[in-house]
């Protein structure tokens, strides 16, 4: 996509890998600019929902819980149950929809602005190391050095604050599983009545300050799926981060008072801003590449460059390959707009299917193992069935049990009459009807579930007879 460069051999490999396979460190200038105090103020926003998401309730319960191994969901207030797993697959395929609908568009605009990857690495994390280590000469130098006191202190300090990070994020992380009242026990309790707990803190607690102090732009150019989908899932019309290579060949070195022009030379001064600000160690003058996560940072630095030479700004901007080669204006292709129509479907069953969601849900079955019937004193006929009601609301609710159709006496055999709250009633009750009043094999009733006065459930219910009636 609009390369400049005679060759593509930076295609042949990650630029971040040397010949012999060997690690090359990046060591990225600090960004500034328009660009990046937008997407500061972001992340930000982000990561301060994102911290405090776990300890925010409604109506008693967390704002979002996602507790696997209890396999239950809270989102937004609301308890979502294994029965619910048919609004998590719609979710899930209106989720992948839009990730192909949104990178087709607007390219990798979630790594640069929403994935936590990035936003952790570069807001969080490598702010630290600027803080500590200084901007990148600095850190190039460090790093260079014998091991004096002063890299030392510097490099220790910088681990053990990375660590500590690590530990605070593996514990939001855990408070989004189990909840941070779980979280709080393990970490202040006894650690042998928590050995469970404590292992999985402290492997998260590893496993983050591994990526952000060691693995940090490899995550997003070898081990991101989303990172390897982009080269199927983009197209000339894309938006995308990109250089005009229209407007900025041929490059060549700055040099006062030139009519650059009229030398035929291009608007890039070759100044090699925009790769040494990037966090992926790319060049985005050689064309989209699959490194590159959209950070901005190249934007902001050329821009301050073009501004240093009085050119206009946006050398390198969001365009679409086709609109740098043509002139023309981003435009929205007949695919977005086909996967548009899709998604907003999706879309709308999804919140159909989440509004229509009943906070309760009932299972009457007859019960295994017993009598079609029993014969009863009186000419009365019973039959034996279970029940069970999943409440999925944070009450418990008091239950009472009525025929809707049909006539006939109901008998629980449970002594509970009580709907835990977020949990499971279970037993059984014996449907009795009067001889006479039977016409067959088969007759059916419609039973009613009422708490406080309301229905809140109803379901059909078989009853069987002697066929003799
Ligand atoms: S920052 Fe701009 S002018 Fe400098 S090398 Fe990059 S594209 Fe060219
Ligand atoms: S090329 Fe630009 S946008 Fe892409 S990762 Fe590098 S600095 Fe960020």
């Amino acid at each position: 996509m609009g390369q400049t460069k005679p060759t593509e051999d930076f295609r042949d490999k990650i630029s971040t890998v040397d010949e012999k396979g060997k690690r090359i460190w990046v060591f990225a200038k600090k960004p500034f600019g328009k660009w990046f105090n937008k997407r500061q103020v972001i992340s930000y926003s982000l990561l301060l929902f994102l911290f405090s998401a776990p300890f925010i309730s409604v109506d008693g319960e967390p704002l979002l819980l996602f507790n696997l191994l209890e396999r239950k969901f809270i989102i937004f207030g609301k308890i979502f149950w294994p029965q619910d797993f048919y609004i998590f697959a719609i979710a899930m395929l209106t989720g992948l929809v839009f990730i192909v609908l949104f990178t087709l568009v607007f390219g990798r605009l979630f790594c640069g602005w929403i994935c936590p990857q990035t936003i952790f690495m570069e807001f969080v994390f490598r702010r630290i190391e600027y803080w500590i280590e200084g901007d990148w000469t600095h850190q190039k130098r460090l790093e260079k050095q014998p091991w004096n006191r002063e890299k030392i202190i510097k490099k220790a300090s910088k681990h053990a604050l990375f660590f500590f990070i690590a530990f605070l994020v593996a514990n939001i992380f855990l408070s989004y599983i189990i909840g941070y009242r779980e979280v709080f026990d393990i970490i202040s309790d006894n650690p042998l009545n928590h050995l469970g707990g404590l292992i999985a803190i402290l492997v998260f607690s590893f496993l983050f300050y591994g990526v952000f102090a060691f693995m940090r732009e490899q995550v997003c150019t070898t081990i991101c799926p989303y990172g390897r989908l982009q080269s199927v899932l983009l197209d000339q019309n894309s938006m995308v981060i990109t250089y005009d290579y229209v407007r900025g060949e041929k490059r060549s070195k700055f040099r006062k008072n030139e009519d650059r022009e009229a030398e035929g030379k291009g608007d890039c001064i070759d100044c090699n801003q925009c790769v040494n600000v990037c966090p992926t160690g790319i060049d985005i003058r050689n064309g989209t590449q699959l490194e590159c996560v959209n950070c901005t940072a190249c934007i902001d630095a050329c821009d301050h460059i073009m501004e240093s030479i009085e050119k206009p700004k946006g050398l390198i901007r969001y365009a679409s390959d086709e609109s740098i080669k043509t002139g023309i204006a981003f435009q929205f292709s007949k695919k977005a707009k086909a996967y548009s129509i899709v998604l907003v479907l999706l879309l709308g069953l999804l919140t159909t299917l989440t509004a229509s969601r009943s906070d309760f849900d009932m299972t009457v079955k007859r019960t295994a193992g017993s009598k079609l019937f029993h014969e009863m004193e009186g000419n009365k006929i019973g039959n034996i069935y279970s029940i069970n009601i999943i409440n999925k609301t944070n009450k418990d609710l008091p239950l009472e049990f009525k025929l809707l159709e049909g006539e006939g006496e109901i008998k629980i055999i449970s002594e509970s009459r009580i709907l835990p709250k977020q949990d499971m009633y279970k037993s059984s009750f014996l449907l009795m009807m009067e001889g006479d009043n039977i016409k067959g094999l088969k007759t059916y009733f419609k039973l009613g579930v009422y708490s406080n006065g309301k229905l809140i459930d109803k379901t059909n219910v078989t009853f069987i007879g002697p066929a003799y009636n």
